[in-house]
């Protein structure tokens, strides 16, 4: 039988890049397909804020192809870059500026992993997912990693969520509700397992594949999860995308805490230009309160969620591993924070 590629790619929204996706049918192959065996597919840019009318072909490059836990067995899900008519890569294509920092200006030598803890939170409608229709839930304090219909909201939709990351073989690391009623997270990263990579694309592309399966799922369930960083003003918390990041050098017990020492003074010398890549509404989240640091300050810690750049107390212990950026929100564009991350510590602009 014929098969079904669901082509997704981001398109030109400003300030915030949303997911589009279209279907391609392909023909029958066993497991999945080399990527080079996809064929490159063109798109109306116009439609996508990526062209004006007159000329609006852009084309679709397949850059990463996972199983389709949607559609199932035979089907897949496909990541795209945007290129020009001409195959260079268009402007709004973020991914290949990451692409090129790592294979052309030193990057990749670094070796870096990373892994995103995404948080969100469901809405049904106007208002957060379970929350009363006048008022308010009880204040935070219970709903946290919590169990029980008047603890969490959503949890079939999650289950739901993580079930297809793991059928689809996305790099899915761990599950939690959050803080806020109605808020959960889903980390995608490096986790330990042989023969996978946690380098920055294909963890900056698992997490996308992940967000894309998120909102598909969402659909079924008629919820919307919601990535902005302050959902709900007031004493509530706003949603993350904490970053943890680790290079061959941070990672090897004779350098690592040197180099992780050395890395948070680069990151407090760049501290505007990570604020400015790392989402959208970011002063509402960033205040101080609610396990952030104030957005005009840069502070590292060990085990301090109060910190820009937080320490891991197991890393702290050991001297080498990884450390923790709590600074970007949640709908920030992970190529963009790995991008960021990296130039910081080759010490480029
Ligand atoms: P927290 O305690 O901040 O809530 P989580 O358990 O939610 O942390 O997430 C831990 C994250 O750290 C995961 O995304 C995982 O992939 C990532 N991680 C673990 N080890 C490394 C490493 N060596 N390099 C980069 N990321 C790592
Ligand atoms: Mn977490
Ligand atoms: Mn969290
Ligand atoms: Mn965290």
């Amino acid at each position: 039988m014929l098969q079904q590629a669901e082509y997704i790619w981001l398109d030109g929204r400003k300030p915030l890049q949303r997911l589009r996706s279209k279907t391609r049918i392909i023909p029958e192959t066993s497991g999945i397909p080399r990527i080079e065996d996809l064929p490159v597919w063109s798109f109306d840019g116009s439609s996508t804020y990526q062209s004006d009318g007159h000329n609006s072909d852009l084309l679709l490059q397949p850059v990463n192809v996972i199983r389709d836990p949607i559609r199932g067995d035979g089907n897949f899900l496909v990541m795209c870059e945007v290129l020009n008519e001409d195959g260079t890569a268009h402007w709004s294509n973020e991914r290949a500026k990451l692409r090129e920092l790592l294979e052309s200006r030193g990057g990749a030598a670094l070796e870096p992993w990373f892994g995103f803890e995404q948080e969100y939170v469901f809405f049904d409608g106007n208002r957060p997912l379970g929350w009363p229709e006048n008022g308010y839930p009880p204040p935070q304090g219970p709903f946290y990693c919590g169990v029980g219909p008047n603890q969490v909201y959503g949890r079939a939709i999650v289950e739901a969520h993580t079930k297809a990351c793991l059928e689809a073989g996305i790099m899915i690391y761990g599950i939690n509700a959050e803080v806020m009623p109605a808020q959960w997270e889903f980390q995608i990263g490096y986790r330990g397992i042989d023969g996978e990579s946690a380098g920055p694309l294909n963890i900056g592309d698992h997490l996308w594949l992940a967000r894309w399966l998120l909102f598909r799922i969402g659909e079924d369930y008629g919820v919307e999860a919601v990535l902005a960083s302050k959902p709900v003003e007031g004493d509530w918390n706003g949603s993350g995308q904490h970053t943890n990041f680790s290079t061959k050098e941070t990672r090897d017990p004779k350098t690592g805490m040197e180099a992780i020492q050395r890395y948070i003074k680069q990151f407090e010398g760049k501290h505007a230009d990570h604020i400015k890549v790392y989402g959208e509404g970011l002063e509402k989240r960033l205040t101080g309160l609610h396990e952030t640091c104030a957005i005009d300050q840069f502070k590292s810690g060990v085990a301090d969620r109060g910190a820009s750049i937080r320490i891991p107390r197991q890393v702290a212990t050991n001297g080498y591993g990884y450390i923790e950026d709590r600074r970007p929100g949640a709908n920030a564009n992970p190529y963009q924070i790995a991008y960021r991350m990296i130039a910081t510590v080759l010490g480029l602009d």
